[in-house]
């Protein structure tokens, strides 16, 4: 429910534990009006999608103000001050991105460095160019994609934040994890030498574990020394 009030959306793919809310959050900001939701989606889903949200307004014999608008890899949105949304693809059984926070700060060219704020403020009004811009990439969010995403795109791995499914635990679900294109917990520790973020939170787990199941897996292939930084959604 307060995702209602987020103004804008991002959505990987359109598998419905990823999209459902879709209609259900144009409805409620239509009825709470509030300003357009913007909401961004796979460009191959933008068509369905628009035919999806009609359908709904004709049940409900509603008009609907919304803004749906077609992302493709690679792409950089603006979405906030200093921050940027950049697209990439993932490797899934429908049209399917992820998404990575990017943010752009100002830096002080280290030649200025130790000056202080009169000698400052002097060198900017004879028009110097004191700060570069440096980027940093903030988290990181896979949605659903086999282990390949991290080939695809090891930039990911660099981000403070790494949000990433690990949908499939049990030793017999291997096969089943490559045929559904979702990430095994046997492919992924793999990768956590590699990985440098803060933050590692792993979410999408099977609906046929249970809790204890979780994470009785987790302390089974995640070595000591990496669990600090494991966050379980579940
Ligand atoms: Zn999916
Ligand atoms: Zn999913």
């Amino acid at each position: 429910m307060h995702l209602v009030f987020v103004p804008q959306i991002f959505i990987s793919h359109f598998h419905g534990d990823h999209s459902l809310g879709m209609t259900y959050y144009i409805a409620h900001r239509n009825l709470a009006k509030l300003e357009t939701g913007k909401i961004y989606v796979p460009a191959a889903a933008l068509e369905p999608a628009q035919a999806l949200i009609r359908s709904q307004a004709a049940l409900e014999q509603a008009r609907r103000d919304y803004e749906l608008i077609p992302v493709e890899p690679g792409m950089l949105i603006d979405f906030k001050r200093q921050n940027q949304m950049k697209i990439f693809a993932t490797d899934h059984r429908i049209p399917s991105v992820g998404f990575e926070v990017i943010e752009t700060r100002s830096k002080l060219k280290p030649e200025y460095i130790g000056l202080n704020q009169q000698e400052i403020v002097k060198l900017k009004r004879e028009g110097h160019e004191i700060v570069y811009p440096i980027r940093m990439s903030r988290m990181a969010y896979v949605g659903d994609s086999t282990i390949k995403v991290f080939e695809m795109h090891p930039e990911i791995m660099e981000s403070e934040i790494l949000i990433t499914e690990c949908t499939f635990l049990a030793d017999d679900h291997y096969e089943e994890a490559a045929k559904r294109k979702h990430i095994h917990i046997r492919d992924l520790v793999n990768y956590l030498p590699q990985i440098r973020s803060q933050f590692i939170v792993l979410m999408h787990f099977s609906m046929r574990y249970t809790r204890q199941e979780i994470k009785y897996y987790i302390n089974r292939y995640i070595p000591e020394h990496e669990r600090e930084r494991i966050l379980l959604l579940i």
